[in-house]
């Protein structure tokens, strides 16, 4: 089957502070890859990856919006807010990352938060029940992984485009 022999195409935009793993996360999922020196281009990048979901092959087009706000000009995608469960500034910030969000664009989106580098658990610094309570309130799905040792990296993914499938008209 050829990569452009989809049914639909999902994008998902990776947003929040620099360094959590935004960029990291994209890699283990698509390419199963992970980088301990973050090499950052500027700019933008994006990944695909195609998946099943019941009888239709969804193109997953995620980007990694590195830091900058220019994921704005990705029309029609769906969010998910990364943070680093080691920095408690990175979680604080995710308030910031959603109202630029709901600032600039349209109310269908599906939001997932996700707390990443539960494999340094000795430097945990954001429960996990803070976390969720703050998911739940926020009405965003929840996840804790880690790009490192893959951990979620596919579940929380996969839920989210689950997710985006229900939603189809
Ligand atoms: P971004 O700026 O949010 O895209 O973050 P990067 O993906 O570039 O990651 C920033 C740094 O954190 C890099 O040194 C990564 O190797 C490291 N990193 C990313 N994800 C994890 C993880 O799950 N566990 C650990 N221990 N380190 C991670």
């Amino acid at each position: 089957m050829s990569e452009d022999d989809y049914d639909y195409l999902f994008k998902i935009v990776i947003i929040g502070d620099s360094s959590v793993g935004k960029s990291n996360l994209l890699s283990r999922f698509t390419n199963d890859e992970f980088n301990l020196e973050s090499k950052k281009r500027i700019g933008v990048e994006f990944a695909t990856k195609n998946i099943k979901i019941g009888d239709h092959v969804i193109k997953a087009q995620i980007w990694d919006t590195s830091g900058q706000e220019r994921y704005r000009a990705i029309t029609g995608a769906y969010y998910r807010g990364a943070f680093d469960i080691t920095r408690p500034s990175s979680f604080q910030n995710i308030e910031h990352w959603l109202k630029e969000l709901r600032d600039h664009s349209d109310e269908k989106i599906s939001l997932m938060l996700v707390g990443n580098k539960v494999d340094l658990a000795e430097s945990r610094a954001v429960s996990t029940e803070e976390a969720k309570e703050y998911a739940t309130d926020s009405e965003m799905l929840f996840f804790e992984t880690s790009a490192l040792d893959a951990t979620n990296v596919d579940a929380a993914f996969k839920t989210v485009f689950e997710r985006i499938y229900e939603k189809i008209p």
